[in-house]
This record gives C-alpha cells, sequence and structure tokens, in this order.
C-alpha cells in the first residue's frame, strides 16, 4: 500500500494548500508527545461529504473538551474541505481534519503552545472486504475498557482516547477477527474501536446510551432511519449476556457505514432483515446526499 507520507496532491494546512510530501510537523510536536490532538473521519460521497457541518462542529466541540480553541471557524472548515477535494479531484472518499497543540511549548503544560489545524482527503471505497460487510464481521472481547468520564474527556473526538482501540484492534486481529468489542468501566457494552453497536432483540433496535463514548453521527442518523420505518428504538445501559437473546449486531460509523455482524466471542448472530434494511437505507441516503435530499425536501413542501 502506498505510504500515507508519500502520496500526491495537496493537503490543507494552517490556512494553506501545500503539497502532499510538504505537509510535515516537527518531531518536538505537543500533539505526539501528549497527544494533544483531535480528529474527524468524513466521508464524500458523489462530491458531497455526508454531514459535513456536524462533523466540523463536532471537531471543534472535541477541541474545546481538550481545552483548546480551533482558529478556523466551522464554515471556513465547511469550504475548505470542499475546495480540497476538488483540488485533489476526489467525488467519493475520506476526509481527515485533524487539530493538534505545535512546537511552542514541550511539557505536560501545552498552553502556549499554536494550534494547528490540517485536511487530507483521499480516496477510501470501503472498511471492511465487500464480503466481511455483507456476510458479517467478528468480533472478539476487548480487554481495554472504555474509561469513566470521571477519567477522561470522553465524548472528545481526542486522538489519546484512540490508543486502547488501536491496541484492542491489534489482538482482535491476531486472533483471527475482524475488530473488537469494547465494554465499559461498568462492564457494559459500549462500542467498537471505531464504530457504535445497535442489538436487534425481537424486532426492537437496542443500542447502549453514549454516556462514555462518541454518540457518532451515523449512529443518530440509523436511529432516525429506524424511527422512520417504524421501529422502536432503545437507548440504555446493555450487559454483555444479553447478546445470548439477541438476533442480529450491527456497527454504525462513518468509516464502516452500517456493518452486520455474525460473532461476537462465542455468541452467533445472523445478519437479517432490519440490519439489511437500514444498511440499504443508509446506503440510498448518503448516495442522494443528505443537503440534496433536504433541498429536494424542501422544494416538495
Ligand atoms: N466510536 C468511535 C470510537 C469512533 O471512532 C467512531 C467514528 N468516528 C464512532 C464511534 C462513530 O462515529 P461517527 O458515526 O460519527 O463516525
Amino acid at each position: 500500500m502506498l505510504p500515507f507520507d508519500d502520496r500526491d496532491g495537496v493537503i490543507w494546512m494552517n490556512g494553506e494548500f501545500v503539497e502532499w510530501k510538504d505537509a510535515k510537523i516537527h518531531v518536538l510536536t505537543h500533539g505526539l508527545h501528549y497527544a494533544s490532538a483531535v480528529f474527524e473521519g468524513e466521508r464524500a460521497y458523489n462530491g458531497e461529504v455526508f454531514k459535513m457541518t456536524e462533523h466540523h462542529a463536532r471537531l471543534h466541540k472535541s477541541a474545546n473538551l481538550m481545552d483548546f480553541e480551533i482558529p478556523y471557524s466551522v464554515e471556513e472548515i465547511d469550504a475548505v474541505t470542499m475546495a480540497l477535494l476538488e483540488k485533489n479531484g476526489i467525488v467519493d472518499g475520506y476526509v481527515r481534519p485533524v487539530a493538534w497543540r505545535g512546537s511552542e511549548m514541550m511539557g505536560v503544560s501545552g498552553q502556549k503552545n499554536k494550534v494547528n489545524m490540517a485536511i487530507a482527503a483521499w480516496e477510501w471505497p470501503a472498511y471492511f472486504s465487500p464480503e466481511a460487510r455483507m456476510q458479517g464481521i467478528r468480533m472478539a472481547f476487548a480487554k481495554y475498557q472504555r474509561p469513566n468520564p470521571a477519567s477522561a474527556p470522553v465524548h472528545s473526538k481526542a486522538a489519546g482516547l484512540y490508543m486502547i482501540c488501536t491496541l484492542s484492534k491489534h489482538e482482535a486481529e491476531a486472533k483471527g477477527y475482524n475488530d473488537a468489542l469494547m465494554l465499559d468501566w461498568r462492564g457494559q457494552v459500549a462500542e467498537a474501536t471505531g464504530a457504535n453497536i445497535f442489538l436487534v432483540q425481537d424486532g426492537e433496535l437496542h443500542t447502549p446510551t453514549p454516556d462514555c463514548f462518541l454518540d457518532g453521527i451515523t449512529r443518530r442518523t440509523v436511529i432516525d432511519l429506524a424511527k422512520s420505518f417504524g421501529y422502536a428504538v432503545i437507548e440504555r445501559p446493555i450487559m454483555p449476556e444479553e447478546f445470548a437473546n439477541t438476533q442480529e449486531v450491527f456497527l454504525t460509523g462513518t468509516a464502516v457505514e452500517v456493518t452486520p455482524v455474525r460473532a461476537i466471542g462465542d455468541y452467533q448472530f445472523t445478519p437479517g432483515d432490519v440490519t439489511f434494511k437500514l444498511l440499504n437505507a443508509y446506503d440510498e441516503l448518503v448516495a442522494r446526499g443528505d443537503k440534496k435530499a433536504a433541498a429536494a425536501a424542501s422544494s416538495a413542501a
């Protein structure tokens, strides 16, 4: 695979478009040493970034939870994202904004560090292979737990919170699984390493209350779609033993979209009607584009 630091194109960095290979930072960067960094993951479909403004609002919120301010407004970030896609000729792809504290200070305190920001975009088809996505992925139980909100800014999409996700995913992959399921500090089902989780029990959707992990934009979109189809959606604490009386399980996230799950540890599921109905509805919604859909709805009204 082509390394990410050796590609062609342009990256937007601190207010200007720079050659991809020149988008560099110094080794003495606060964000690298102390994880004072936040990021987003977005997908462009047919030249439109799905829920773009929501992602950029969340980037601002993530930074505020990490005690820093992004020096570009949500509107400015929206505009440069569209320009970046255009300059790189990307119609369907992934967008990665990142903001981090710079190199002015090097120590735990980072108050005087400049806040830097970059956005990169690249073509990126599917997170899991098409076969895995249709048949369902297999997940291992992770060793690490999502932390108590008293231990970390759990609602920030902060780089530091991904350390245990990477470790959990590595361990799962080493055992032949596709991903890991993380419980929280109470032993309740939390989420995957980069996606939220839903359970189908007797035709109803159940999903953990997002009180110690990211309340995903895809999660909220899928809840709305499910309600529009008349499904009951229940947000509540869920213990892993409940997988024994769960018929279907799926993940939601910008990267994984809606991905069926066929096993978690020893629990087995059969991806079925509810999962595929929502998977197809989500695929149709993103293909249509939320702005185009909203415009059509308002002109019809
Ligand atoms: N949880 C984690 C840990 C994630 O990384 C993501 C992906 N951003 C999600 C949940 C899902 O969030 P979204 O639907 O906003 O992509």
